[in-house]
């Protein structure tokens, strides 16, 4: 067992339950945590994996956000998909969605 880098006097155990924040979405990885101070190390391999997993939901190295403006029609406010978001998620045009609101988010699932 060796010391923990930051508060010197702790030991380095190894835990299965770091929890990191990657753009808004939470991963749980493989790592050590100090059992005195807390500090977390994650995997090199775990970070390595987690980046992976990112990449395949599209979540890494990609402008997620996308700045639109909204229009008025007559039956209320009119939000335009971005061509290119329309092309990712292989949208028609007439799928059924659900829209719920976090915070000040507009979240909209296909169904
Ligand atoms: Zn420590």
């Amino acid at each position: 067992m060796k010391n923990c880098p930051i508060c010197k006097t702790g030991k380095i155990i190894s835990t299965e339950d770091i929890i990191t924040d990657l753009d808004g979405y939470f991963f749980v990885v493989k790592g050590t945590r100090c059992d005195k101070c807390g500090e977390e190390f994650i995997d090199e391999q775990e970070g390595q994996k987690m980046i992976t997993i990112a990449k395949r939901m599209g979540l890494w190295g990609q402008q997620l956000k996308l700045h639109r403006k909204l229009s008025k029609s007559a039956r209320g406010t009119v939000l335009r998909i971005p061509i290119d978001i329309e092309k990712e998620l292989h949208l028609k045009g007439n799928e059924d969605v659900a829209i719920s609101k976090v915070g000040r988010k507009i979240v909209i699932e296909i169904e």
